[in-house]
């Protein structure tokens, strides 16, 4: 057993290679994941949620939001693993960190009996090892109007093309694998659960979507209505043979912008909605341009031009012919 702190939590965890094959699965890279789903709840300010997190692992998400977030904005939140080696983590974890019993559950069941036997929650999180598919469904029942849905993937193989057929077969759209992947595969994904979503009535709109480390994460305003509904399906469209996707905003700046600073969140603020980003190292200059230089000629010359978080050799801009501006 190895101690670990994140955040303000604790943790005891069994050590080993990060697998799936763990008994207790604690992934550190995802503590970014963690932290930005915790100051996104601050920032929207609701009070007295009622959370779920219906594939908890060793409970660090839940145990760091009841040790880091005001009491009054968490009625209770309910843990729940299907494995029993988790479920005793989580006891421990909760034990160890002085969690208030009253505000907790733990629940020992699969993922989508134990949303199908709730009365609903006003913020699920779903954060599988793998691919949340089989968990978009419940969790879109079971969401409760303004509530928050957080989904991770991290089955970027199939969405940035690695697999287009298994795409196409889980995610119904066809996916790119160009540099522009990454965000192709957020906006599959982001459709994807958004047409889950249309067929319970709700409009499911992204607060905070990116991708990173291997993983993509968006986490969704739902809002109930019909109409609503139909509003977000009329947002998804094709892009360069890629498609259907979201082509709207992926982020909701005016929320994210309340977020404790952070440097990750300003690049995500900074950059422009404009759908796609050209990769510098993809254009065949005569002399590889530092990207600082060519945001300036791009600027300087009336173009919109920023970094993306998506990759680190790319610009979003709206410049239509980058290599021919800065020659
Ligand atoms: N959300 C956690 C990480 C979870 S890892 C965090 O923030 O740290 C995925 C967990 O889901 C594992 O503990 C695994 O036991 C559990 N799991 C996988 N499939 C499940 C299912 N169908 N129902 C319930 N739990 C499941």
């Amino acid at each position: 057993m190895k101690e670990t702190i994140e955040g303000k939590a604790r943790l005891c965890i069994p050590e080993g290679k990060i697998s799936k094959q763990l008994p207790v699965f604690y992934n550190p890279v995802m503590e970014k994941n963690r932290t930005l789903m915790i100051e996104l709840l601050r920032a929207l300010g609701k009070k007295k949620l009622n959370i779920a997190l219906p594939l908890a692992g060793s409970g660090i998400r839940g145990i760091r939001m009841l040790k880091e977030l005001p009491a009054s904005l968490i009625a209770h939140v309910s843990f729940n693993d299907y494995s029993e080696a988790a479920v005793a983590a989580i006891k421990k974890h909760l034990l160890i960190n002085n969690v208030p019993k009253t505000k907790t559950t733990i629940t020992c069941a699969d993922a989508n009996l134990f949303l199908i036997k709730s009365k609903g929650f006003d913020v699920i999180d779903i954060d599988p090892f793998g691919t949340p598919i089989p968990f978009l469904d419940e969790a879109c029942k079971k969401i409760s109007r303004g509530g928050v849905l957080g989904v991770t993937a991290t089955d970027t193989a199939l969405l940035c093309g690695t697999y287009p057929k298994a795409c196409l077969r889980t995610y119904w759209a066809e996916p790119l694998h160009t540099p522009e992947m990454y965000e192709v595969g957020l906006r599959i994904l982001i459709r994807k659960v958004q047409l889950i979503g249309a067929q319970y009535d709700k409009a499911l709109l992204p607060l905070l979507s990116y991708s990173s480390d291997h993983y993509m994460r968006v986490v969704f305003l739902s809002e109930k209505g019909k109409s609503k509904a139909d509003e977000t399906l009329k947002l998804h469209g094709g892009y360069k043979g890629a498609g259907p996707l979201w082509l709207s905003q992926l982020q909701n700046k005016q929320i994210i912008s309340k977020m404790r600073k952070n440097l990750f969140i300003d690049m995500l603020i900074a950059e422009p909605d404009i759908v796609g980003y050209t990769d510098l190292h993809s254009i065949d200059f005569k002399e590889q341009p530092k990207i600082k230089e060519v945001l300036a000629v791009l600027k300087r010359k009336g173009f919109i031009a920023e970094r993306t978080h998506f990759l680190a050799t790319a610009i979003k801009t709206n410049c239509p012919d980058v290599k021919a501006a800065i020659s």
